[in-house]
Formats: C-alpha cells, structure tokens, sequence
C-alpha cells in the first residue's frame, strides 16, 4: 500500500521551518512518519434500481440519498467524478 509523507513534515524536520536547509538522506524516508491519509475514491451517482425513485445510489457502496446535491458520498466519501462507462 502507498504511504505519504506530509509536506509540512518534510519543511519542519529538513528546512528547519524555513530557517536553513539540513541535508536530506534517503534513509531519512523511512523516518518520517506515514501521514494518515486515506486514497480518494472516485465513484458516480446511479439508477438506485427502484423505478420512478427520485433518489440516486453511489457506485462505490450503494448508498442511496438524493444524490445530485452532493459531490462526495455521505456514506463513503467516494468522490462523484468517475465517467460514465
Ligand atoms: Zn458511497
């Protein structure tokens, strides 16, 4: 799994909050602690399946609401920019 490193972190421990740049290593990497991010899902609003329903379900895990108001999924925070295949 993709770890990331917060950028912040980079400027804190390596440039010494702007103050001078302190050499950095390779090895140093493994370091600085993974930030706790979480990779953006990216899903889209479907047909929920039960007809004449104005509500929509997200792609990703079928949650259903009504659905155009939001750009992410208020269940799992897919974000609602995959095309439609
Ligand atoms: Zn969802």
């Amino acid at each position: 799994m993709a770890e990331y490193i917060e950028k912040s972190e980079i400027y804190r421990r390596y440039f010494n909050n702007g103050c001078g740049v302190v050499r950095l290593h390779v090895s140093d990497i493994d370091v600085i602690p993974a930030a706790d991010v979480a990779p953006v899902v990216h899903g889209r609003w479907i047909d929920n399946g039960i007809p004449g329903s104005m509500l929509s379900g997200c792609s990703e895990c079928g949650f259903t609401c009504g659905a155009y108001s939001f750009k992410y999924c208020p269940n799992c925070g897919a974000k609602m920019d995959k095309e439609e295949v």
